[in-house]
C-alpha cells in the first residue's frame, strides 16, 4: 500500500509542489535547466518528512501499520531515485521499460513541464490527463506537439 502510495504523491508532489510552490520550485526549475546535473531533495528534508509521517500514522492507526506504509513509501521514493537518476545517464534498450520512462520524462522536461509528472510510472498523469503523446518517429508524423 505503502508502494502505490508513493506513485502517487510522486506525482503529486513534482506536480504541484516541485513546480508551483516557491523554494521548491526555484529548486527544481534548476533541475529543469540542468538535468544531468546531480540536484536533488537532500535527505535533511526528506528524512524528516518520512519521520514525520510515520509519527502521524502511528498516531492515527499503529506503529505497525506506520512502519509497513512508512516501508513501502520510502522503497518507492528509492526506487524513484534510481529511475530519475537512470532516465538522465543511463543508457536504455528501445522498447524496454527503462526507455519508455526516459522518453516519458524527456517530454516532461521538453513540454514547458506542464505534461508527464510520473517519473516511475505514467498511471497518474493518464488518470489526471497530464500525460502526452509520443512523438511517431515513422516517416509523415506529426509532432504531438503540433497536433490540435
Ligand atoms: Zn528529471
Ligand atoms: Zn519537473
Amino acid at each position: 500500500m505503502g508502494l502505490l502510495a508513493w506513485t502517487a504523491l510522486e506525482y503529486a508532489l513534482h506536480r504541484w509542489v516541485l513546480h508551483r510552490v516557491p523554494p521548491f520550485r526555484r529548486l527544481h526549475a534548476l533541475h529543469h535547466e540542468h538535468p544531468c546535473a546531480l540536484i536533488g531533495t537532500p535527505t535533511w528534508l526528506s528524512a524528516p518528512l518520512f519521520l514525520s509521517l510515520w509519527e502521524v500514522l502511528a498516531h492515527e492507526a499503529s506503529a505497525p501499520t506506520a512502519s509497513g506504509i512508512a516501508t513501502g513509501l520510502m522503497v518507492g521514493y528509492i526506487a524513484y531515485g534510481f529511475v530519475h537518476d537512470a532516465v538522465h545517464h543511463r543508457l536504455s534498450r528501445r522498447g524496454s521499460w527503462l526507455h519508455r520512462a526516459k522518453e516519458r520524462h524527456a517530454r516532461h522536461h521538453r513540454a514547458g513541464s506542464m505534461t508527464d509528472f510520473g517519473v516511475s510510472t505514467g498511471l497518474w498523469d493518464r488518470v489526471f490527463g497530464t500525460r502526452s503523446l509520443p512523438v511517431q518517429r515513422h516517416a509523415g508524423a506529426v509532432p504531438a506537439e503540433r497536433r490540435t
